[in-house]
C-alpha cells in the first residue's frame, strides 16, 4: 500500500510505504489530535465545564460573572425590602403605641365626662390578639403588614370619632357652666311676673310678656347672670334704662326699667356682677327688673335659666 504525502515544507510530492516509520510517526499524531478535539467537543456541548477554546471559555466566563452579580444583587434588594418591612414594622409598633395612649386617654375622659360605657367602651379591641408586643421581633411577611395597617386604620378611626363625641359633649358642658344664664338678675327681690301671655298692666289687653319680672326697692342691685359683654347701657323704648349683654354661644340677657346703670357698652362682666340699680323707668308701674334671655336672638323663657344656678 502506498501514500502519498504532500508537504508544504519542502514543496514537492513524494510517497511513502506503510511500515515506514516516516509514515506512522505523523498519522498517530494526527489522529490522536482528532480524538482529542472530538471529546473536547463532546464535552462542552454535553455541558461541562472544560472549555473547547480560550474565546468561548471567557464567555462562560463573563456568563457567570454577570450570573452571580445578578444573584447578589437580588439579595441585596431583598434584604433592602426586608430592612425597609423591618423599618415599617417598627414605625407600626410606634403607632400602636401612640394608639394605646389615646386608648388610655379616652378611657380617662370617659371616667373624668361621666359618660356611658356602652357608648364609649375603649376597652374594647377590635378583632385582634389583645395588646402586642410593639416592637415587632420577627420579619414581617408583607401580608401580615398589610393587614396590621388595615387593623390600625379602623382603629384610629373608631377612637377618632368616640373622641370627638367625647370632646363636643365637654366642651358644650364646659360652654353651659360658662355663658348659660343662670340664677337670679337681682341679689334681693322676688318674682312679680313670669314670661308668657298676660293682661297688659297699662292698656288692660293680652299681650306677651317676653321675660320675668322681679320686684324689690328702688335702687336695689341688678347683677348679671352670666360672663359676658356688655353690647347696650342707655335707654331704648320700651325698657327705659336698659342693659343687654352678649355671652356668647348665642345668648345674651336684658334688665330693663333700670334707675342707674353701672356698665359701659364693651365692658366684660362676671357672673353675679353689679351692672346696674333698680328703678321704674320706661313702660314700668313700680321698681323692678324684667329681665329677659334670648338665644340666637330671639326671647325665651327665662325661668329654667332662673332656676339654674350660676
Ligand atoms: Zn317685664
Amino acid at each position: 500500500m502506498k501514500f502519498l504525502l504532500y508537504t508544504t515544507t519542502y514543496g514537492k510530492s513524494g510517497s511513502i510505504q506503510l511500515g515506514h516509520p516516516g509514515f506512522w510517526v505523523p498519522a498517530v499524531l494526527v489522529l490522536s489530535g482528532l480524538i482529542g478535539a472530538a471529546a473536547g467537543l463532546g464535552y462542552t456541548f454535553g455541558g461541562g465545564s472544560a472549555p473547547l477554546a480560550d474565546a468561548s471559555a471567557g464567555e462562560e466566563n463573563s456568563w457567570q460573572h454577570a450570573l452571580s452579580e445578578q444573584k447578589r444583587e437580588l439579595v441585596q434588594a431583598r434584604d433592602a425590602a426586608q430592612n425597609d418591612l423591618n423599618a415599617l414594622a417598627v414605625r407600626l409598633g410606634q403607632m400602636q403605641a401612640q394608639m394605646m395612649r389615646v386608648e388610655a386617654l379616652g378611657q380617662r375622659l370617659t371616667r373624668t365626662a361621666k359618660l356611658g360605657k356602652s357608648e364609649f367602651d375603649f376597652d374594647r379591641t377590635p378583632a385582634q390578639g389583645g395588646p402586642a408586643d410593639p416592637v415587632v421581633r420577627e420579619p414581617l411577611s408583607s401580608l401580615d403588614f398589610m393587614q396590621a395597617l388595615n387593623d390600625m386604620e379602623t382603629q384610629i378611626d373608631d377612637r377618632a370619632r368616640q373622641l370627638q363625641v367625647i370632646e363636643d359633649i365637654l366642651s358644650s358642658r364646659a360652654l353651659n357652666n360658662a355663658v348659660s344664664p343662670g340664677g337670679r338678675p337681682v341679689s334681693k327681690g322676688w318674682l312679680s311676673s313670669y314670661y308668657g301671655k298676660r293682661t297688659d298692666p297699662f292698656n288692660g289687653r293680652q299681650a306677651m310678656h317676653k321675660g320675668v319680672d322681679f320686684a324689690g326697692k328702688l335702687g336695689s342691685d341688678i347683677v348679671a347672670t352670666a360672663e359676658g359683654v356688655v353690647t347696650w347701657a342707655g335707654k331704648r323704648y320700651g325698657y327705659g334704662q336698659l342693659v343687654e349683654i352678649n355671652h356668647g354661644n348665642g345668648y345674651s340677657t336684658r334688665y330693663g326699667h333700670c334707675q342707674q346703670i353701672l356698665v359701659a357698652v364693651g365692658d366684660k362682666v362676671e357672673p353675679g356682677q353689679k351692672i346696674a340699680l333698680m328703678g321704674s323707668s320706661g313702660r314700668s308701674t313700680g321698681p323692678h327688673v324684667h329681665y329677659e334671655v334670648l338665644k340666637n336672638g330671639r326671647q325665651v323663657d327665662p325661668t329654667r335659666y332662673v332656676r339654674a344656678s350660676r
